[in-house]
């Protein structure tokens, strides 16, 4: 007997979803690495390309490995259909350029990944796209932008690195009645804290590179909809244009899934404890964490949210100086770009990831010269206080 998929609970989900078994029935999902298919016949392979058949063609395509983790991830999401591709950036690339023509119009928050904010800002326009930035937080921004028509919203919450909120709800009935679809990078949320379709989102995207793998292994993305705009708009850019996952990492992300809700929750818990830490240190003037009655929107965390997740942001007072001397005395919290790790890894945002947007856009995001960007991992919370600890009192 095989269960209905969609009577699992979410834990379980992330266990069994989309598995498909070989005929050698094993345990663990099959790593499919292989670029190509064989056909029975002649027949099948007209038959495969015309339709009337259900056979994989081309890596490129489709992949069963990779095909299971789609299946997973649309479950745990509760889409109709998922797309997976090699990078985060080809996820939101390929959202955004299946969607848009020349003569559409976007409107973004401000607050976005350093390259999605490229996109918007230099890409779209080359092709005769026009667009433009709000701030995320204010909602009379987005009503003054959204009473103009628009093809398509694009917004990240919380965002990168100062953990700003959007009104995803507010903002989906705003951007419908412009005739814009939403898409919610939902990266620093996971797909377990915050559920953007039921707020109104139409598109889901990831970086599957972060909390998905979680272990700092491998590069992915996603995008996630519903099925006729997945199969009528996503599908046909994507297999045309190549952004393929790999079946490997699509295998390595499928074994990560597994873990996904013990360790965002783990490393939720200890970036709750962190954040308290550093809002008791005198050295630390500011900290931002969603959940925390001290983040200018925890109301709106705590109503779209069901957990603060696994970054915390904070500002030295004494700049780029102090927050400088505290990360090179940092112990067991490497100094990296990157994000969602089991590992804890911390971040200078302004000379940085976010040094190319320049000093005035980042004083309009509020990213200051002492602003530190804190991933936490899966560590013992006493332990990153402690290094914390001496990292601050050095600096
Ligand atoms: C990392 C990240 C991306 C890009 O993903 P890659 O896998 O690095 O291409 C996009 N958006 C957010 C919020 C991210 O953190």
């Amino acid at each position: 007997m095989t269960t209905d998929p969609n009577s699992l609970r979410p834990a379980t989900r992330l266990i069994h979803g989309g598995t498909v078994r070989s005929n050698f029935g094993e345990t663990s999902e099959a790593l499919f690495l292989t670029s190509g298919f064989v056909y029975d016949s002649a027949e099948q392979a007209e038959g495969t390309f015309n339709g009337s058949v259900e056979h994989y063609q081309y890596s490129r395509f489709g992949n069963p490995t990779v095909g299971m983790l789609e299946a997973r991830l649309a479950l745990i999401e509760g889409a109709e259909a998922c797309r997976v591709t090699a990078t985060g950036m080809a996820a939101v690339h390929a959202a955004l350029l299946s969607h848009l023509k020349a003569g559409d119009r976007v409107v973004a928050s401000r607050a976005l990944f350093g390259s999605c904010h490229w996109i918007v800002s230099t890409l779209l326009p080359r092709y005769g796209i026009t667009s433009e930035f709000v701030d995320g937080a204010d909602l009379a921004q987005w009503r003054a932008a959204l009473s103009r028509p628009a093809q398509l919203v694009l917004v990240e919450t919380p965002s990168n690195p100062m953990l700003e909120l959007v009104d995803l709800r507010a903002v989906a009935d705003l951007a419908h009645a412009a005739g814009a679809i939403v898409v919610v990078d939902n990266v620093f949320a996971t797909p377990l804290l915050q559920q953007p379709l039921e707020l109104g989102a139409d598109v889901v995207v990831y970086s599957c590179t972060k909390h998905i793998d979680g272990q700092g292994r491998v590069l992915g993305g996603a995008v996630l909809g519903r099925k006729k705009w997945v199969d009528e708009t996503l599908q046909p850019f994507v297999r045309n244009t190549g952004p393929a996952l790999s079946p490997f990492n699509a295998w390595l992300l499928l074994k990560g899934i597994e873990t996904l809700a013990l360790r965002v929750a783990a490393a939720s818990r200890g970036a709750e404890t962190v954040a308290a830490f550093l809002a008791a240190r005198p050295a630390v003037s500011r900290v931002w964490y969603p959940t925390r009655a001290d983040h200018p929107q925890h109301a709106l965390a705590k109503a779209q949210m069901s957990g603060g997740g696994t970054v915390v942001t904070f500002e030295l007072a004494g700049g780029k100086d102090a927050a400088f001397r505290a990360m090179n005395r940092f112990g067991l919290i490497a100094i990296s770009n990157n994000l969602g790790d089991s590992k804890s890894l911390a971040t200078h945002p302004a000379t940085t990831t976010h040094m190319r947007i320049g000093a005035e856009e980042r004083a309009r995001l509020g990213i200051t010269d002492g602003v530190i960007r804190l991933s936490v991992g899966l560590e013992d919370a006493a332990d990153l206080t402690d290094d914390l600890a001496q990292a601050l009192a050095g600096a």
